[in-house]
């Protein structure tokens, strides 16, 4: 059984290489073919504790579609110290600095004399040491996404931020055009169309029914958006494959099935045979003739590719559809479409868009009584902790470093994978949970979508609550200086 389960983890690693360079190829006609996909990870609660360790390849996936869509030079840019105030930082005993110049260019990451901001710990594995690399070439690149988890072997200098302008960019024409059309079409009005439910036929009957709940409840509070079409894929080969067809008919015009077929389509394929599940991806196909939005599933499996219909799955089944529908309503107050890369505002950062559907997760669990107040603090209670172990790891980043591509290019190229994933989801959590605090649930979860749709993220932001996003930064790094238990006061949680 363990070597079964290496085989597939083995398997995992090569297809989500695989994955990132067929959506490379894509990213370019991103716009042509007209479909945004957002894959996510959803662990179940035992797994949450080696999230750090053991990502999700849908995350990799995440990552690396927007770094390579940047196309922006990672070292464009000047630096700015964070507004933190300055803690002295000592590195750890016996440190093996790493032999590359991060400041060769002129754009300083770290302030050392000689560029070393990276470096290995005492405790350090050989084959971390032989494998990751820092550098901009493909090469450089891939060890670390192959070997992401040899940032935990090494200890880094306070970073410095690059510095950003956060003016939300002119509306272009072709924006205005999407706009005009998808609100013509009702796509950011609650429509009558019954969600519709694809699912496998190997899954359990108790699991179909808790993401069916999941997806009513989030569509009773949020309102009925789409039309949307649900996929819940099993273990079963040959049925992903009538799933897959059937996701491609629905989302693409018939000239691209055969792209739909090989991208996606294989993503669903890989859902049944490789991935251990408990994840999925939502797509908005904003551009057909009549524009529809997916939600694609894969419950929980165990390493013999076997679901479970234990009660701690059935609350993750819940809770990732409500997750999911978070996105699919994100997605529809989402109608100035096709920004340019370059532009700020518009495509919703990440830990916009991941930290308010953990928010929403987290609130329609304890509203629908599918967990118990405890077990959702616990999670609140795991992500502070989590924000105390990242920063003392990865001094200096924050939330402030993901908004743009060449800031994420630029991050990757120093921390890699890890230290984005972490400030999208946990980070994010927390910061809709302290902006709830200070507003209310329903600035959150209604007022904030509103205004998102005609001002775009960062002007609704500093609209609803009141604070520019630069100064919400601020703000928040100063609630992270705080202890866990004044956090947990802070947000209103019992210790
Ligand atoms: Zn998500």
């Amino acid at each position: 059984m363990g070597s079964k389960f290496r085989l597939m983890k083995t398997l995992l690693r090569a297809t989500c290489l695989l994955l990132i360079s067929l959506s490379s190829a894509s990213a370019s006609e991103g716009h042509e073919h007209g479909s945004e996909r957002l894959p996510d990870v959803h662990l179940k609660a035992t797994q949450e504790n080696q999230k750090t360790s053991a990502p999700n390849p849908f995350l990799s996936l995440l990552n690396s579609i927007a770094l390579l869509r940047s196309g922006v030079s990672p070292k464009g840019g000047t630096s700015q110290s964070n507004t933190v105030p300055d803690v002295i930082w000592t590195p750890p005993a016996n440190v093996e600095w790493i032999q590359y110049d991060f400041n060769a260019s002129g754009d300083q990451f770290c302030d050392a004399v000689d560029g070393f901001c990276a470096g290995w710990l005492e405790t350090a594995s050989q084959e971390c040491k032989d494998n990751y690399r820092f550098g901009d070439s493909v090469q450089d690149t891939q060890t670390r996404l192959e070997y992401e988890g040899c940032v935990y072997d090494m200890v880094f200098r306070p970073y410095l931020s690059m510095a950003v302008e956060r003016e939300t960019s002119e509306l272009t024409d072709s924006q205005k055009e999407n706009a005009a059309r998808l609100k013509a079409l009702g796509w950011n009005q609650p429509s009558g169309q019954p969600v519709a439910f694809r699912v496998a036929s190997d899954i359990p009957e108790p699991i179909v029914e808790a993401s069916k709940e999941g997806m009513f409840a989030a569509i009773d509070l949020l309102g009925n958006y789409g039309p949307l079409r649900v996929y819940l894929v099993g273990n079963d080969l040959g049925v992903a494959e009538e799933l897959a067809n059937d996701f491609c008919d629905f989302n693409y015009p018939p000239d691209q099935k055969a792209y739909c077929l090989a991208d996606q389509g294989e993503a669903i394929r890989e859902m049944a045979y490789i991935y251990p599940g408990g994840n999925g991806f939502q797509q908005s196909s904003w551009t057909l003739d009549a524009p529809v939005q997916s939600f694609v599933h894969n419950p929980y499996a165990d390493e013999n590719n076997q679901h479970s219909t234990d009660e701690g799955e059935l609350i993750s089944d819940r809770r990732v559809n409500a997750h999911e529908y978070f996105h699919v309503y994100q997605g529809a107050h989402n109608v100035y479409r096709g920004a340019d890369d370059s532009a700020f505002g518009w495509a919703t950062t990440r830990w916009v868009e991941e930290g308010a559907a953990i928010y929403f997760e987290q609130l329609i669990s304890e509203r629908s009584n599918w967990q118990t107040s405890a077990s959702i603090d616990a999670r609140v209670w795991q992500d502070l902790n989590a924000m105390k172990a990242f920063t003392t790891r990865f001094p200096g980043v924050s939330m402030r470093d993901v908004d743009t591509g060449a800031q994420t290019e630029r991050l990757f190229s120093y921390c890699g994978e890890l230290c984005i994933g972490a400030l999208q989801y946990e980070f994010g959590h927390i910061a809709f949970q302290y902006l709830a605090v200070k507003t209310s649930e329903d600035t959150v979860l209604f007022d904030y979508w509103h205004e998102y749709t005609e001002l775009g993220w960062a002007n609704a932001f500093e609209k609803v609550f009141d604070r520019s996003i630069a100064d919400f930064y601020t703000e928040f790094e100063a609630f992270l200086l705080l202890s866990v238990e004044e956090q947990l006061d802070a947000l209103g949680i019992d210790p």
